[in-house]
């Protein structure tokens, strides 16, 4: 392992990159399990379990020009680790390379989905159990379960799903129903397939331009363990591959967050570790429609 310790196979340095990941190590908005801080650097670790080929893709992860960027500095405040969030996101999205945000918690999807104004019309995909749609929870509104609500002001309902969905307030449910949201339920990804979903998501979303959010929670307990707010029955880490792996192609921005490593015996660490490459492997295979 290097000195300073990065992502496998993600030394190359900025210039050369097509891929810009970089960790979040917040967690102050947390409201059940804390420690999400320290999941950037115990996913770093995890991903040296796995091999640098991706026999699924034919891909050579060393190769493909992932630089890791390090972590954003989480002494400010709420307010100011969003600021420096949209900072980074701003300037890796100018530079054309494709952000990938290592959480910390939920809150910091939202200031990410701002900064990618300049692309235009985005759509957002979030993977997660809870709506997080609440305007204000425990006095904030930039916390962890409204930050959906803050990326749906951004980009409006239109452009917006969630997946795995399975738990949320009565305010949330109004909501969602008031505003015609479109979110799927996990009986939902079971009766359909995640093909099918995939397939609507696009045709509501009208663009194939995605920013997508996968909170880690969305996932059954029994396969990520160590998440802030765990909830059953939820997805498998199959699933969550094939949502992960589907997308990629389409990605402008992605981030994974709510891994809460205290909780288990490294195993959430290693899938978080492995979904993220599946996503930049399946990004830069050659075989159509890889699995
Ligand atoms: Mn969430
Ligand atoms: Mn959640």
């Amino acid at each position: 392992m290097p000195e300073k310790l990065i992502f496998a196979d993600a030394d190359f340095d900025y210039h050369t990159s097509r891929f810009v990941l970089f960790g979040v190590p917040y967690d102050r908005t947390s409201s059940f399990r804390y420690g999400s801080r320290m999941a950037p650097n115990e996913i770093r670790k995890a991903s040296y379990n796995f091999e640098a080929y991706s026999m699924n893709d034919d891909v050579d992860l060393k190769t493909v020009g992932m630089h890791d960027a390090g972590d954003i500095d989480c002494e400010a405040n709420l307010e100011g680790v969003h600021a420096s969030v949209m900072d980074v996101v701003s300037s890796v999205i100018g530079d054309a390379r494709l952000p990938l945000m290592l959480g910390g918690e939920h809150s910091i999807t939202a200031p990410a989905v701002s900064a990618m104004g300049p692309l235009g019309d985005i759509g957002v995909i979030v993977l997660d159990a809870h709506m997080d749609l609440r305007d204000e929870y425990l006095g904030e509104r930039w916390g962890h379960a409204c930050t959906s609500r803050r990326v749906v002001e951004t980009t409006g309902v239109e452009r917006y799903v969630s997946i795995g969905i399975r738990s949320a307030s009565k305010e949330e449910t109004e909501f969602a129903a008031r505003e015609d949201l479109h979110f799927y339920t996990v009986d939902d990804v079971r009766s359909m397939g995640v093909s099918r979903i995939l397939s609507e998501c696009f045709e509501h979303i009208e663009v194939d331009r995605i920013y997508l959010s996968v909170d880690m929670d969305v996932l059954d307990p029994s396969f990520a363990p160590a998440v802030g707010n765990p909830e059953p029955f939820g997805l498998t880490s199959s699933e969550v591959r094939d949502f992960i792996r589907a997308l990629s192609p389409h990605l402008v921005g992605f981030d994974l967050v709510e891994v809460a490593p205290e909780y288990d015996c490294g195993e959430t660490a290693l899938l978080a570790a492995s979904l993220l490459r599946g996503l930049v492997s399946a990004r830069c295979s050659e075989r159509a429609g890889s699995r």
